[in-house]
C-alpha cells in the first residue's frame, strides 16, 4: 500500500542516522509462543519489514506448552539486553499460559521498549496527550487519515470495538485530533443509527461483513480494521457476488480474508480501506516506526543521565 511504503521511506534516514551515531541499528526482539498460523504470518511480515529497513529484528520462539514464567523470563532478558530497543510479544498467547498471561507479560515489558504501546505507563501517557509509544494499529489508522488529508477537527468519529489494543487507543487518538468520538461495542443499543451519524467510521470488531451499508452515511470515511478468515463457502456466497475476486480466491485456496465491513459499503462510502492490504500493512509500518522511536528515546534518555 502506498501509505505504508511512504512511512517506511520517511523512517529510513532516522535508521541511518541512529546506526551511524551508535554503531548499531535499532533492534527489535519479537516473542512468538506456540504455532498460531495467523501469528506466524504477522510475525514474519513484521520481521521482514523491520529487518528489510536496516534494523535488527530477531525472533524468539517459545513452545506451545511453555509456562508463562518462561515467557516472563525471556521478556526480562530482552529488557536487560542493550542490543534491543523494542520488544513485541505476539498475541494471542497459548491458552495454557493462563487467563491473565497476556496482561502479566505486557506489564513486564520495559515501557521504554514497549513497541506495541500496551504497557499501562504508555497507555497513561496517551490518555494525557503526551504519547511516546502508541499501539501500532490505531496509530497506523491515524497516519492514513492524516496523510490522505481527511479532516478530523469537529467531525464525528464512531469507533466500533472497545479493545485495549485497537478500539480504546483509536478513540483517544481521534479525540486528540479534535474529533467528537463515540465508542460503540457489543452492548450498544441502536448501533446502525449511531454509526450512520459518523463522518469517520472505524470498525474493529472481528465479525466478517458486519458493517453493512445501513451503518454508513454517504461519503463517510470507513476504516476496516477487522481481519477474518472465512472457510465456509456459505459465508463467502452470502457476502460476495458471483464473479467477484473474493469468490475466485476462495475457490482457489479454500479460505479468504475479509474485513468487518461488507463489500457493498464501497458503493456508499467516500473511501473504505481494503482487507487485506489496508490497515494490516500500516500496522507493520508502525512497528518499524515505533522500533526507531524507541531506540531514539532510549538514546536521548541515556544521554541525559
Ligand atoms: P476484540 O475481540 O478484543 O474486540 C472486539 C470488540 O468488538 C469488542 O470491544 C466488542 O465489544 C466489539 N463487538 C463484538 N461484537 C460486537 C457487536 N455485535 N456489535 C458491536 N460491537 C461488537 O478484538 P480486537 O483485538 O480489537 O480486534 C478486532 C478486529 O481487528 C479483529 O478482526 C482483529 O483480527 C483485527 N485486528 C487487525 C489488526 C490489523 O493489523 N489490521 C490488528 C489488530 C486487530
Amino acid at each position: 500500500m502506498a501509505c505504508a511504503a511512504r512511512i517506511r521511506d520517511d523512517v529510513a534516514p532516522r535508521i541511518a542516522a541512529f546506526t551511524e551515531r551508535h554503531g548499531r541499528p535499532p533492534g527489535l526482539g519479537v516473542v512468538l509462543a506456540g504455532q498460531n498460523p495467523a501469528s506466524e504470518v504477522y510475525v514474519r511480515n513484521k520481521i521482514k519489514t523491520v529487518a528489510g529497513a536496516g534494523c535488527r529484528a530477531e525472533l524468539f520462539r517459545l513452545d506451545q506448552s511453555a509456562p508463562v514464567e518462561e515467557a516472563l523470563a525471556l521478556v526480562r532478558r530482552l529488557n536487560a539486553d542493550e542490543a534491543f530497543d523494542a520488544i513485541l510479544v505476539q498475541s494471542p498467547l497459548p491458552e495454557g499460559m493462563g487467563k491473565d498471561a497476556e496482561q502479566r507479560i505486557f506489564d513486564a515489558v520495559d515501557p521504554a521498549k514497549d513497541v506495541d504501546g500496551f504497557h499501562p505507563f504508555n497507555v497513561g501517557l496517551l490518555v494525557q496527550k503526551r504519547p511516546a509509544l502508541v499501539a501500532c494499529t490505531p496509530l497506523g489508522c491515524i497516519e492514513l487519515l492524516e496523510r490522505e488529508g481527511i479532516a478530523m477537527k469537529g467531525r464525528h468519529a464512531v469507533v466500533i470495538g472497545r479493545s485495549d489494543i485497537v478500539g480504546k487507543p483509536m478513540a483517544m487518538l481521534l479525540l486528540h485530533r479534535d474529533c467528537t468520538v463515540t465508542i460503540c461495542h457489543s452492548r450498544t443499543a441502536g448501533l446502525p443509527e449511531i454509526a450512520r451519524s459518523a463522518d469517520i467510521l472505524v470498525a474493529a470488531i472481528g465479525r466478517p461483513g458486519f458493517v453493512t451499508r445501513d451503518f454508513v452515511k454517504p461519503g463517510a470515511t470507513v476504516i476496516d480494521v477487522g481481519i477474518n478468515t472465512l472457510t465456509d463457502e456459505a459465508d463467502v456466497t452470502r457476502l460476495f457476488a458471483a464473479g467477484s475476486k473474493k469468490r475466485a480466491a476462495f475457490a482457489e485456496k479454500g479460505s479468504v480474508l475479509v474485513g468487518d465491513v461488507h463489500p457493498d459499503v464501497e458503493e456508499i462510502a467516500g473511501a473504505v480501506t481494503p482487507v487485506p492490504g489496508g490497515v494490516g500493512p500500516l500496522t507493520v509500518a508502525m512497528v518499524l516506526r515505533n522500533t526507531v522511536t524507541a531506540a531514539e528515546l532510549r538514546a536521548t534518555r541515556k544521554a541525559a543521565m
